[in-house]
């Protein structure tokens, strides 16, 4: 095992040895239910509250501003979806053209059932732009949701800029955090009425996330499933308590450690950066160095855009590392990255592309490694598509 390379944290991260050990006293323990009035119950509950105030803790809010979902999808869609019943006058919906399956998807399916969504553009940095923002804002504006930072190229949104010019229409901002929380990032709720939050991309276990919003706006939100409203009536059924247990645990680790492990990973990642491009001299940058972007994530071309190199190629020639040319939602699928076009980058540079993000547990021998098994593979996916092209035709015909 030892000889396999993650780098692929953007898509989900390991379990912190800390959150383990959190979470196995829960698994192991008494099997009560939070709701219910006896010891056992009892003692689910407090386990409940603790992970809901570690949680609380990371993002700066009170514990009952944190409404436990599944993970960011629900979180996401009960932000965009949950919010519209309330004012009959806001029923526009912005966001912008780089967000995750889990917003877009769901303004599109807002859009087909007669809501005016407006998608802004981002520049080819990855950002947006706020005079893009100003131009579809209006009273009718019920709700923006602009992502945090992307979880393909670690872009981050200026979310403090985008909160005011929000706010200046009345309007509420949702942000998909899911990407920023392992750092030790605090601030986000303050700039948004509503932030969401992914476990398993801080070191937490999957199937598990929140929507962090005020008492204020959580009273304008309908929930998405009925039953025996728990989660201030925002999210029926038996709460996680174990995952909420990990992920408190997780957000902990974030609060104690992330900023630091923020700068060990960012120094990471640019030696990633400069010894790829010494092995690959056709390498180049999807992300400018100059702007915010998360510690771990690089996206790179492999290929200069004249030539076709295919970076899914590249991956199937490196069983041994986990990487990936995009959102792990789409890997697998033959298209270009939506993100990367949405930047402007050519067809065949975005499929020429991959994504590699590092965590904490990250080490520079998985850097080096992971180094020669790319410059590795990118030459022999350039042999064999050179086959049979560089073969003399009179030495074919004559064997
Ligand atoms: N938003 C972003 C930015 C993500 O990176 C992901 C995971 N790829 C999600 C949402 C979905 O998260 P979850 O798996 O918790 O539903």
């Amino acid at each position: 095992m030892s000889d396999l390379i993650y780098l692929d944290a953007a898509a989900s991260t390991a379990l912190a040895p800390e959150v383990f050990e959190a979470m196995a006293p829960v698994l192991t323990g008494a099997p009560g239910n939070p709701s219910s009035a006896h010891w056992a119950g009892d003692s689910s509950r407090a386990a409940l509250d603790l992970g809901r105030q570690n949680v609380a803790d990371l993002m700066d809010v009170g514990p009952a501003s944190v409404v436990f979902t599944s993970g960011a999808t629900e979180a996401n869609n009960l932000a965009i979806r949950g919010l519209l019943s309330h004012d009959p006058a806001r029923t526009e919906l912005v966001t912008c053209t780089t967000e995750h399956a889990s917003v877009l998807q769901t303004m599109l399916a807002m859009r087909a059932m007669g809501y005016v969504v407006h998608v802004i553009p981002v520049d080819t940095r990855g950002l947006i732009e706020l005079d893009d923002l100003r131009r579809v804002l209006s009273d009718r504006t019920a709700l923006v949701s602009i992502h945090a930072a992307n979880n393909e190229t670690g872009v981050m949104q200026d979310m403090a800029s985008i909160s005011d010019v929000v706010h200046e229409t009345g309007s509420l901002l949702h942000s998909d955090a899911s990407q920023l929380m392992a750092w030790g990032e605090s601030s986000i709720a303050n700039d948004c009425d509503l932030v969401t939050v992914s476990s398993h991309k801080m070191h937490g276990p999957q199937g598990v996330g929140a929507l962090v919003a005020s008492r204020a706006v959580r009273r304008e939100l309908d929930p998405l499933l009925s039953g025996g409203g728990q989660e201030h009536g925002l999210r029926s059924g038996t709460a996680n308590v174990a995952g909420i247990v990990g992920f408190g645990a997780a957000a902990s680790l974030s609060a104690e450690s992330g900023k630091d492990a923020a700068l060990a990973v960012a120094r990471l990642r640019d030696t990633l950066a400069v010894s790829l491009h010494d092995h690959i001299s056709s390498l180049r940058e999807n992300t400018p160095e100059s702007i915010p972007r998360l510690p771990g994530v690089l996206n790179v071309a492999l290929a200069e855009d004249s030539e076709e190199l295919d970076a899914q190629a590249v991956l199937a020639q490196m069983p041994r590392l986990a990487a990936s040319t995009g959102s792990a939602c789409r890997t697998g699928a033959p298209e270009p990255s939506p993100v990367l076009l949405a930047m402007g980058l050519s067809t065949q540079r975005a499929m020429a592309s991959v994504r590699l993000s590092l965590s904490r547990y990250n080490t520079i021998e998985d850097v080096d490694a992971a180094v020669t098994m790319i410059a590795d593979a990118v030459q022999r996916v350039r042999q064999a598509s050179r086959w049979p092209g560089t073969l003399n035709l009179e030495e074919v015909q004559s064997v």
